[in-house]
C-alpha cells in the first residue's frame, strides 16, 4: 500500500537494492533478514526540487519545504519552529585566518537549541502519522531532549534511555517535558533500544549502525541544510564543514546539495568537511585508509563529547568522497581554543561544534581549498546546556557591598 502522498518517496535497501513502498519500517529490510544479513532502509525520491520555487516558497524553516521532504500529512506536521536557522559572517575568525567569506551556522536557534531537531521533527511525526503513539531513543545529549520536547508537542509518550554519568542538565530538561528516562550501563543502552522497538507499540528514533533497529526518516531533514544555505548564500559554498559523530548531518546536507545540483540551482557540490577529535577521527582514518567501510577506533572521550564515537557511518564516507570533502580532525586544546575564539565573537556553542572552527587551519592546507569561496561552519548546538557555570565565572565576579566598592570596580575596567 502506498500511503497518500508519497507516492514519490521509496525505501530502498542500501545492501540489496530492494525497494519498498512508504511506511513505518524500523526493522531494516525484510529481503536480507531472510538470508541472514542486515539491510539498512534508505528513503529515495523520484520527483525533483523545481529551480523556480526557492523564492516562491513561504514560511520559515522545516515547514518551508514539506513537500519536498517525506511528510505524510503537511497539515498534521508540527516543527515547533525547527530550521531557518541564521547564517552569520564571521568578523573574528575568519580575519585572523586569512577566510574572507566564513560563516556560522547557527543550530543553536532550534527549538531545543540544536541540530537534532531536524531530525526529530521528521522522524517524529513520521511516528504519528504511522499511528505510533510512544517513541524512544538512546541518546546522551541533544538527541534526548529533542525526542522528549517532541514527544510532549505531539501528545506522544517517550522513553530516553541514557548511560550513567549522563550530565543532570540534560536528565532534568529531558524530564522537564515529561520524558521517562532509563538510566543503564553504556554497554546495555543499544540492546535496550532494541528490546522497546521490537514490541509493537514503540518507534525507535535514531540510527544505528550495524543494527536492523532504524529509521530512515529523520536524516532527510538534514537536507534542508543545503536548501538554507543555497537560498542565503545563491550558490554553493566552498566548503561546508559539520561536527561529526556517525556523520548523519552530514551525510544528509550531501543529499540536499543533490537536490540543489540537480535542480540547476548549483554548479558544483560544496566540499563537504567532517571535524572529528584526532582520536575518535573514523572518518578521517577510514578516507586515509582508502576504505569504503568506517573503520571502527578504540573506544575515546573527548571534551567534545557529543561526537566521541568509536565508528562513523559509511554513508559520511561516501558522500565526503563525492563531494570531493575531506576528513580532518583537532586535538583537545586545539577544541577548547576554538571554543574561546567562538565566545569572542559572542558565540556560545556546545564543544563539538567549535570542532569546526578548530579543524579551518588544516582545511586550508589541503590541496584543493579555495579561500576565496564561502567556508560554512555548522555550529551543530548551544553551549548552555553543557556548561558547568562555577568553572568559567568564578574569576570574573566580585563582591561590592557598597557603591565606593562598586566604582573601584568600574575603575578597574
Ligand atoms: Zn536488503
Amino acid at each position: 500500500m502506498t500511503l497518500r502522498g508519497q507516492r514519490n518517496w521509496r525505501l530502498r535497501c542500501q545492501t540489496c537494492g530492494t525497494e519498498y513502498d512508504f511506511g513505518p519500517m524500523v526493522h531494516g529490510c525484510p529481503e536480507c533478514a531472510t538470508r541472514g544479513k542486515i539491510g539498512l532502509l534508505e528513503l529515495t525520491r523520484s520527483s525533483a526540487l523545481n529551480p523556480e520555487d526557492f523564492s516562491a516558497r513561504s514560511g520559515r524553516g522545516l515547514d518551508r519545504w514539506l513537500d519536498v521532504l517525506p511528510v505524510q500529512d503537511k497539515d498534521a506536521f508540527l516543527s515547533l519552529g525547527a530550521g531557518g536557522t541564521a547564517l552569520i559572517p564571521s568578523r573574528i575568525i575568519g580575519k585572523r585566518l586569512g577566510i574572507p567569506h566564513l560563516y556560522f551556522k547557527l543550530e543553536q536557534q532550534n527549538p531545543t537549541a540544536s541540530f537534532k531537531d531536524r531530525f526529530v521533527a521528521m522522524s517524529a511525526n513520521a511516528a504519528r502519522s504511522f499511528g505510533f503513539r510512544k517513541i524512544v531513543v538512546s541518546s546522551t545529549g541533544n538527541l534526548a531532549v529533542a525526542v522528549a520536547a517532541y514527544a510532549a508537542a505531539l501528545e506522544m509518550e517517550s522513553m530516553v534511555i541514557v548511560p550513567h554519568g549522563t550530565p543532570a542538565g540534560i536528565l532534568a530538561e529531558a524530564s522537564f517535558y515529561n520524558a521517562r528516562i532509563a538510566v543503564t550501563d553504556r554497554e546495555l543502552r543499544f540492546s535496550a533500544l532494541e528490546t522497546a522497538a521490537r514490541r509493537p507499540d514503540w518507534f525507535p528514533i535514531g540510527l544505528f549502525l550495524a543494527k536492523p533497529v532504524q529509521n530512515a526518516f529523520g536524516v532527510e531533514g538534514y537536507r534542508t541544510f543545503a536548501y538554507e544555505v543555497v537560498e542565503e548564500l545563491g550558490e554553493a559554498p566552498g566548503a561546508m564543514l559539520f561536527p561529526c559523530a556517525r556523520g548523519n548531518g552530514l551525510y544528509g546536507g550531501f543529499k540536499g546539495f543533490l537536490d540543489c545540483r540537480d535542480a540547476g540551482l548549483i554548479k558544483t557540490l560544496p566540499r563537504l568537511v567532517a571535524a572529528q577529535p584526532d582520536k575518535a577521527n573514523s572518518i578521517e582514518v577510514s578516507l586515509q585508509r582508502g576504505s569504503d567501510i568506517a573503520v571502527e577506533l578504540p573506544p575515546f572521550q573527548s571534551v567534545a563529547k557529543s561526537t566521541s564515537e568509536a565508528v562513523s557511518s559509511d554513508d559520511a564516507l561516501d558522500a565526503i568522497r563525492k563531494s570531493g570533502g575531506y576528513g580532518l580532525s583537532a586535538s583537545e586544546e586545539e577544541i577548547q581554543d576554538a571554543v574561546a575564539s567562538l565566545a569572542e565573537e559572542g558565540l556560545n556553542v556546545e564543544t563539538s561544534s567549535a570542532l569546526t572552527v578548530a579543524c579551518l587551519p588544516k582545511l586550508m592546507k589541503v590541496e584543493g581549498f579555495d579561500r576565496e569561496r564561502p567556508v560554512v561552519c555548522v555550529l551543530t548546538a548551544g553551549g548552555q546546556r553543557w556548561m558547568d557555570p562555577a568553572k568559567k565565572a568564578l574569576s570574573r565576579i566580585c563582591e561590592a557591598a557598597t557603591i565606593p566598592d562598586f566604582e573601584r570596580l568600574l575603575d578597574r575596567i
